[in-house]
């Protein structure tokens, strides 16, 4: 099984190795690699955007403009085989993209927009 930094999307062959090395993303300046807890061979899907990647790697290093705190789009770790449940209100979508485009009305923050539960 191959292991994926969710930080940065490098792959190890091995989650050990992945937690052993010092990531350059990582989003404190400097760290370890994390570990991505979602399906390692994909699809990916940021948690804010929605946007659809075929590697995990193109994912995080391409700007998000819905990301309040960063700037890259973050993975979702969650089950991608079904429908995607907004961790706020529990309302499921199949699309994740139309799922993060629409606002919740149980999100804390005012005028915020579901987002995806794991
Ligand atoms: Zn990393
Ligand atoms: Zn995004
Ligand atoms: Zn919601």
């Amino acid at each position: 099984m191959s292991a994926l930094c969710k930080y940065c999307g490098q792959k190890y062959n091995d989650a050990r190795t992945l937690l052993g090395n010092s990531c350059s993303k990582h989003p404190d300046g400097r760290g370890r690699h994390a570990l991505f807890e979602g399906d390692t061979e994909g699809p990916f899907y940021c948690v804010h955007c929605g946007q659809k990647y075929g590697e995990l790697r193109s994912l995080v290093s391409n700007s998000c403009t819905r990301n309040p705190d960063g700037r890259y789009h973050e993975p979702y770790d969650g089950d991608v085989a079904g429908d995607f449940t907004c961790k706020y209100c529990g309302r499921t979508y199949r699309d994740i993209r139309n799922m993060v485009a629409n606002s919740c009305p149980k999100n804390p923050v005012r005028g915020g927009r579901h987002s995806p539960a794991r």
